[in-house]
């Protein structure tokens, strides 16, 4: 494993953490002495000003960008004045792309590796590249930023001591069910991200899923026009089925389930009805169950008492 140097961004900003002297921009890229490897680098999920000081250095000082989307990140690089040269690097071309940036890191170069918003490897490509890059034993090094799930936590007003992140859940099918399954018994905040048009469908499979819960749809944040919207997850549900798809990027956050006693009688059939009039019996059976914690026996029953009833 290559030794790792100490280099001028990060002295300028511990001397920026004691208050004494900010490098203007620029200054410190020219400067830089990066030890070679690969730089994960965060970039804006919106305000374009919600970039580190040292993502532009580590920036400026790469020998190449590797972007998801080499359009995209190029605007970026643009405003602020840099002209390293980009390649595109995305789930399409990792095999090609890939080894050719590990040789050239191992020849000492500074790759940093972009997405189009946000922290790469978080919903974005990366993964591959990271993993080759430990294999081949090139240094790597995270300059941390922006990222929507983050943000979100931050301004959902939902308990932030144990999230879970799921990403995007799986459109259809058996994989779907059981994420939603798997979410259901999870003693934290969920998060995940979704499209706009899948919004609605998403929050009442989810209402299914897990039963009453508070939860928190948070769109287009750091732009223009961010909205927070705060209700259970039915109501949420029931609002953006009236209201059509929003527009934008969303994050939706669910809290944890509540401690408390067992659901009484009543909401247990609302739930079971829900979940009937979009799943098959045994699918319903299985997400109340999860849903509530109670028998799956006892739930059984109801809900075939419930169909049976019409
Ligand atoms: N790597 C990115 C990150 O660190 O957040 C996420 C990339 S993922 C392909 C894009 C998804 O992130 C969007 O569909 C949305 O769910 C979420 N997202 C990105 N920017 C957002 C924003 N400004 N407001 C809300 N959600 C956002």
């Amino acid at each position: 494993m290559p030794e790792r140097t100490t280099d001028a961004s990060q002295s300028a900003i511990s001397s920026a953490a004691d208050g004494t002297d900010i490098d203007p921009i620029g200054a410190a890229a020219s400067r830089a002495q990066l030890a070679p490897g690969l730089y994960v680098v965060s970039t804006p999920i919106g305000h374009a000003r919600d970039i580190t000081l040292r993502a532009l250095d580590v920036l400026g000082a790469a020998a190449v960008v590797a972007a998801e989307d080499t359009r995209v990140s190029r605007g970026l690089l643009q405003r602020y004045g840099i002209t390293t040269p980009l390649i595109a690097y995305h789930d399409h071309n990792a095999t090609e792309v890939g080894p050719r940036l590990i040789e050239r890191m191992k020849g000492g170069e500074i790759v940093a590796l972009v997405s189009d918003a946000g922290t790469p490897l978080i919903s974005d490509p990366g993964y591959r590249l990271v993993q080759s890059a430990l294999a081949a034993e090139v240094a790597v090094t995270a300059i941390p930023g922006a990222s929507a799930v983050t943000a979100a936590l931050t301004v959902a007003g939902l308990p932030t001591d144990r999230f879970c992140f799921f990403g995007f859940l799986p459109r259809k099918g058996a994989a779907r069910r059981r994420m939603l399954t798997e979410a259901a018994a999870v003693p934290a905040t969920l998060v995940f991200y979704e499209a706009p048009p899948r919004l609605a469908g998403t929050l009442a499979d989810l209402a299914a899923a897990l039963g009453p819960r508070q939860a928190v749809v948070a769109r287009e944040l750091t732009k223009l026009f961010e909205e927070v919207r705060r209700d259970s997850l039915a109501a949420l549900a029931a609002h953006y089925a009236a209201a059509g798809a929003p527009k934008g990027e969303i994050v939706l956050l669910i809290g944890p389930p509540e401690a408390a006693a067992a659901p009484d009688a009543e909401s247990v059939d609302d739930l079971l009805r829900t979940a009937l009039a979009g799943h098959s019996l045994k699918q319903a059976v299985a997400d109340v169950t999860a849903a509530t914690g109670l028998p799956r026996r006892q739930v059984y029953a109801r809900a075939l008492a419930l169909q049976q009833s019409g």
